[in-house]
């Protein structure tokens, strides 16, 4: 039987963090699976990527309709192992709570929580078979602290921290890292235009978190960072 390879699967690749981590995970020679909704943009970053030596697939779907990762994940499944997960899709409001429509706020939850809940039972059952495996959940300051404009977002985040850690500890036996990272303000395209003019020299910049997730991700050791808090020196905006 052909023998599968392993391969790292970035959700939200198109754009931002999920970018910037597609580049540094690709430097340090992983295969990749990329997803976004956007089949396009998602090429753009595998042929920004350039990497002969490595695997990587793009597959454009929606995170937040099961039956299309299950789908997905039937045929990635027939070439590959995933050995890290990266829940990074995601997306927010900026608007009060009074503002956002029913809409609005169903797409944040079923994007960035059950989004995210959906990719981890879909890779889940493999890991526990191999005994190995790294979830790496990229949540928010929002979810340990209050900013106004962002509740349906901060809820949908503060939910995934709460799973995510019941989850650290019900796979610990099974030897599967779980890591969450929460990041402060990052200069990427998830922010309105306006915010980005007034704060993108005090924003951090998704590339040298990525650097920082990568370190985090590559200690080969009986140890497992945790929790990662990245903020901007200057603090929150
Ligand atoms: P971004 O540039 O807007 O990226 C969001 C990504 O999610 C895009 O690739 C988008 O791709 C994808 N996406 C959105 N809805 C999707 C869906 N229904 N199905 C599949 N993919 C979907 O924003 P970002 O700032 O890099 O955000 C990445 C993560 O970091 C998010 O979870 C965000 O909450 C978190 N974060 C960001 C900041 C910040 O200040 N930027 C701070 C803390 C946490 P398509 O449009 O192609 O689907």
């Amino acid at each position: 039987m052909k023998s599968k390879q392993k391969a790292v699967w970035i959700t939200g690749a198109s754009s931002g963090i999920g970018k910037s981590l597609s580049v540094e995970f690709a430097k340090n020679g992983k295969n990749l699976i990329l997803t976004s909704r956007k089949n396009d943009a998602l090429e753009r970053v595998k042929k920004e990527i350039n990497n002969p030596k490595i695997s990587v697939e793009t597959i454009a779907f929606d995170i937040s309709v099961i039956d299309e990762i299950e789908k997905n994940f039937e045929t990635i499944s027939k070439n590959y192992e995933i050995e890290c997960l990266i829940n990074n899709a995601g997306v927010t409001s900026f608007s009060y709570a009074a503002k956002d429509t029913v809409s609005q706020i169903k797409n944040i939850i079923d994007t960035n929580l059950l989004g995210s809940i959906y990719m981890i039972k879909t890779v889940l059952p493999g890991m526990i078979n191999r005994k190995k495996g790294t979830i790496i959940n990229i949540q928010s300051v929002a979810a340990k602290k209050v900013f106004t404009k962002s509740s349906a977002y901060a809820a949908s985040k503060a939910g995934l921290s709460a799973y995510s850690q019941v989850l650290r500890e019900e796979l610990r036996e099974h030897n599967i890292r779980v890591i969450d990272v929460y990041p402060g303000a990052t200069k990427t395209p998830i922010w309105p235009n306006d915010a980005l003019e007034k704060y993108s020299d005090r924003m951090m910049s998704p590339d040298e978190i990525s650097k920082f997730i990568f370190n985090a991700y590559s200690v080969n050791s009986n140890m497992v960072t945790e929790e990662l808090v990245i903020r901007p020196m200057k603090g929150d905006l």
